[in-house]
């Protein structure tokens, strides 16, 4: 088994350790922890969803903005 340096203090533990022997870090291995992880993925996926609504809306507008448009330049006819 590889060991890495914890990512807390130092230690060299086992890649596999679920704690550091010196600091008592969990998952001294890893190179993030899970809390840090989960974060990571929610913000990826609020900037993902924004792009999503971001461009399904300018589309939308793009569609029915012409029509819109026209609408409103539209000489009244009685
Ligand atoms: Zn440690």
């Amino acid at each position: 088994m590889p060991l890495v340096p914890c990512r807390a203090c130092g230690h060299q533990v086992d890649t596999s350790a679920e704690a550091c022997p010196g600091c008592g870090a969990t998952n001294p291995g890893r190179k993030m922890s899970r809390q840090q992880y989960d974060l990571i993925v929610l913000v990826i996926q609020l900037v993902v969803g924004t792009a999503i609504l971001f461009i399904a809306g300018n589309m939308a507008w793009n569609a029915v903005g012409p029509i819109i448009k026209q609408q409103v330049n539209k000489p009244a006819n009685g």
